[in-house]
């Protein structure tokens, strides 16, 4: 039977005919047949994805070099464009949009000869932090099926958790990588903006979105990372040199400079245990000879709420598009006016959360309240970007829980927003300073569910990043062998 291990290994094995891409593809493909009450995957491309393995593997037998992507086994979040394939943002509204064209970072994993096998539910428009704000209905968590998966990629999560795929691409505006990666027991990585190209991706927030990557295990991360990595002239928004070799690791053996803010170890809402496993590990990292400083931040109450004003601002301005004339769906409804046409479209199309996140965005930019909300909320996030430039002048990364909690019961979240908006403290960090951040599972819980560290370093440090993070894991493998 097929076993995954990481991509390295699966190349070695194509190569020495112990297996072939159609195998592989057969293996998931029934994985996700087994695994269908987790609602997990949107569509699956099963003919697409076998006509592709068959032509990879033809290919490698008459002696075609393997490309670095080969064969290798990817969902897509919903959100991401793929064309000739549905396109819904989990959202009614978009029901029956078909993409008329392939986002870059996507393109860019086919033509290094990647198989892309589905698309993944999530939150509507990637709002949420439970995946239950999907038109498709929630996703479930394997390791407990009354649980989240975390959101909102909770369907890229569960892919990859479930072994329904090799890795799986979501997007973090607001740490919809990190926290179900956190939830599911895996590594979600979210590059720094403007590392990868975000044209293709359906916009929440233009200013804090970027494509993030799922996957078991580092390499295979950055890997894809690095294929990613390339400039695009249809995202003038990237960074200038966005290319990068991330795929070589020497994080071992190096000793690292990082600091940790005492307020959020010390936040009432983080769970106890969390808490007390993460200071025993900066303990075990200090033993270990790595200089980790307490600094003091006094905006950790301010993150939230400047995410949510930023955020819904954006978010309200970006979904206007979806007015039933220029995308989405049509009511049938007989209107009055223009406006009434717009209204009933738009009312019949989006769910509750997006309805709430638009009207909030609509209200924090409307005359006689910008100034109060939409730009205080602004010079917030620029006191934060020169906050972390100093820090990062003196440190080498920051460390910070992921998630206050672990994966919460289904239907827990869905009556008290806020209650779910303050749970996103500890990620919306790096989207308003536009660093690169990764959640590493390193930890379990007494309940049995997994939770990790989250690891950020300085914009265009994606390479610390992961090297970084390479040596967490192994101090992490070490003290479970011990
Ligand atoms: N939970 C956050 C929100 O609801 C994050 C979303 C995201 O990163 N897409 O906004």
């Amino acid at each position: 039977m097929f076993e995954f291990t990481n991509i390295q290994e699966y190349h070695s094995q194509l190569c020495n005919n112990a297996t072939t891409c159609i195998e592989a593809l057969q293996y998931y493909l029934q994985q996700i047949k087994k695994n269908q009450r987790l609602n997990a995957f949107v569509e699956v491309y099963e003919e697409d994805a076998l006509q592709t393995a068959s032509r990879l593997d033809t290919a490698r037998k008459a002696g075609k070099p393997m490309k670095r992507m080969h064969g290798v086994i990817i969902a897509i979040k919903d959100v991401i464009s793929y064309r000739g394939h549905r396109l819904t943002a989990a959202s009614a509204i978009l029901k029956d949009f078909e993409a008329i064209y392939t986002a870059t970072a996507l393109q860019y994993l086919i033509d290094e000869e990647a198989i892309i096998i589905g698309n993944c539910n999530c939150d509507e428009f990637a709002m949420g932090s439970s995946n239950e704000n999907s038109h498709y209905g929630p996703v479930l968590n394997a390791l407990d099926e009354s649980r989240v998966p975390g959101g909102s990629s909770g369907g890229s999560a569960v892919a990859v958790q479930a072994g329904m795929c090799m890795i799986s691409l979501g997007s973090d505006t607001g740490g919809s990588v990190r926290q179900p990666a956190d939830f599911c027991g895996i590594i979600g990585l979210k590059p720094g903006y403007g590392r990868i190209s975000r044209y293709g991706l359906i916009a929440y927030a233009s200013s804090f979105d970027q494509i993030g990557i799922f996957s078991t295990n580092l390499h295979d991360a950055a890997l894809t990372l690095e294929v990613m990595s390339r400039p695009d002239k249809m995202d003038s928004t990237m960074n200038k040199n966005n290319a990068g070799s991330f795929s070589i690791q020497t994080g071992a053996g190096k000793k690292y400079k990082l600091c940790y803010f005492k307020e959020t170890l010390e936040h009432p809402g983080l769970d106890p245990e969390i808490k007390n496993s993460i200071v025993k590990y900066i303990n075990e990292l200090q033993l270990n000879g790595h200089d980790i400083e307490a600094l003091s931040f006094d905006l950790l109450d301010y993150i939230v709420p400047t995410y949510y004003v930023l955020t819904t601002a954006e978010a309200s301005s970006n979904l206007g598009r979806y007015d039933g004339i220029r995308y989405g769906h049509r009511s049938k409804k007989e209107a009055q006016d223009i406006e009434n046409f717009y209204c009933n479209n738009r009312t019949e199309g989006f769910g509750q959360e997006v309805k709430r996140r638009i009207m909030l965005g609509s209200f924090v930019l409307s005359s006689g309240y910008y100034d109060d909300y939409y730009a205080k909320a602004q010079k917030i996030r620029n006191k934060l970007v020169q906050q972390i430039e100093i820090i990062f002048s003196q440190y080498d990364g920051l460390i910070m829980p992921v998630s206050p909690g672990t994966a919460f019961e289904l239907g827990k979240g869905k009556n008290d927003p806020i209650a779910t908006y303050l749970a996103d403290i500890y990620t919306v960090f790096a989207n308003l300073t536009a660093i690169p951040a990764i959640a590493l599972p390193l930890f379990s819980h007494s309940n049995n569910l997994p939770f990790g560290l989250q690891v950020m370093t300085k914009r265009g440090n994606e390479l610390t990043l992961l090297q970084i993070s390479d040596t967490l894991m192994q101090l992490k493998t070490a003290a479970f062998d011990s």
